[in-house]
């Protein structure tokens, strides 16, 4: 056959015709039909993914979802039952077919509120778990406008990409956890934020990627890599989880109760305000009177608040979370066939003094590095089967300026 009166066995296009003809066995396929084919086989697996999902899903409803947390995270129930709810009717939302009635469910972004080390982060990587989706993991202090030195907010979606191995298809069903978000509040409503540049901006740029929209992404970040090609990502199903701290936002949530009990309901003497925890009666107006653009709160509908940690929650985190810091170091231990052990007293010593320091949670684990170091440095390879750490090892290995130390990495 002549060359020009090839064609196309699908389109029964000539070959003049087309940019392309590859020649299979006894057929050809030209540019044309080979792209509507792999637009067909993308689409075929985006709905096998769904099913994928749903049958996570039908595994996992809001109170399965609550149970799973709890392996992992001490207290904070609160939290976990508007999460455990958020994050199911999100990729509920995702499952959803195109609707016949108009009803558009909204996407579920949440805001955490509350001190640092409270586990706001673990609360995003356990539900990141729980799903199996890619979870990126970002401070707001570095992103700028673009422009300004730091990062563009797209820089996010390049975190999401890696982490998701850059499969488009896996990073546009991911998690997002922006962390210290209070740290671009506006700086006219919080003078105590010193940043040169406005938060606002950095506001308003997040606000288009919490919004769903296609945003070009260069896959390698950065402005170090000019020529990368910009890979296009549809934020929509993305689910984005902010978290902070909001230093000082209790003056305002107190002044703001106040205000009302002055106001008309005065009279109702059992509605008393639990003046120790005042985060539990977060609205997001205060939100917006910390700094925070209108639009901002609005693409973070699901408020809610993290519990600050007591000794009795700090003692728990010690060793009854699936993977406990002090079932960590008895499998470390186990692995040089040494049994560990570490009494109550020293338990309970070691929240003390984090309590002490400030330390937080964060701090349980490097005031363990301290009192082990020098028995995982010297027991492996020896003869010795068994190691009890008590309150006296404990407090022979921890003097004041170790834990000055560690006040000032942690
Ligand atoms: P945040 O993001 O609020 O600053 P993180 O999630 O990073 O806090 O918590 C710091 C560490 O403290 C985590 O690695 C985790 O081990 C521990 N932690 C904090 N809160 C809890 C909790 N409620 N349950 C279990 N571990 C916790």
């Amino acid at each position: 056959m002549a060359k020009e009166e090839l064609e196309c066995s699908f389109c029964g296009r000539k070959k003049p015709e087309t940019s392309l003809l590859i020649a299979g066995l006894d057929a050809h396929i030209c540019d044309r039909c080979i792209e509507q084919a792999h637009g067909i086989v993308l689409e075929e697996s985006k709905q096998s993914d769904n099913s994928e999902l749903s049958a996570e899903l039908m595994l996992r409803k809001p109170l399965q979802i609550k149970e799973f947390l709890d392996e992992y995270i001490i207290g904070q129930d609160m939290t976990k039952k508007v999460m455990s709810v958020a994050v199911y009717n999100h990729y509920k939302r995702l499952l959803q077919s195109p609707s016949k009635d108009d009803i558009e469910i909204q996407k579920s972004n949440i805001m955490m509120v509350g001190q640092t080390g409270t586990g706001k982060t673990l609360m995003a990587k356990t539900i990141a778990k729980m799903l199996n989706v890619p979870l990126a993991i970002v401070d707001a202090t570095v992103l700028t406008e673009a422009g300004y030195v730091g990062e563009d907010v797209e820089s996010i979606l390049t975190r999401l990409l890696q982490a998701a191995d850059y499969s488009l298809e896996k990073a546009e069903k991911g998690i997002v956890f922006i962390d210290e978000i209070d740290k671009i509040a506006r700086k006219s409503d919080n003078p105590s934020i010193t940043r040169d540049v406005s938060g606002e901006g950095v506001q308003q740029a997040l606000l288009k990627l919490l919004e769903g929209t296609t945003v070009n992404v260069p896959p390698k970040g950065g402005r170090k890599h000019p020529d990368q090609k910009f890979i296009e990502v549809n934020t929509e199903n993305i689910l984005f989880i902010a978290g902070g701290a909001f230093d000082g936002i209790e003056r305002n949530i107190s002044k703001r109760l106040n205000m009302q009990a002055v106001g008309y309901s005065a009279s109702k003497s059992d509605d008393i305000i639990d003046q120790n925890h005042l985060l539990q009666y977060i609205i997001p107006k205060d939100l917006k009177d910390f700094g925070l653009i209108p639009e901002i709160i609005g693409r973070l509908p699901v408020l809610t608040y993290m519990d600050p940690l007591d000794a009795k929650t700090l003692r728990a985190i010690l060793t009854e979370p699936k993977n406990a810091i002090i079932k960590q170091y008895k499998k470390l231990f186990e692995m040089d066939d040494i049994e560990f052990n570490i009494t109550d007293g020293a338990l309970d010593f070691i929240v003390e003094k984090a309590i002490e320091y400030k330390l937080g949670a964060r701090g349980l684990r490097s005031l363990c590095e301290e009192i082990l170091t020098d028995a995982m440095f010297e027991l492996p390879g020896t003869d010795e089967t068994e190691i009890k750490i008590t309150k006296v090892y404990a407090e022979n290995k921890l003097n004041k300026t170790t834990i000055k130390k560690l006040k000032a990495v942690s």
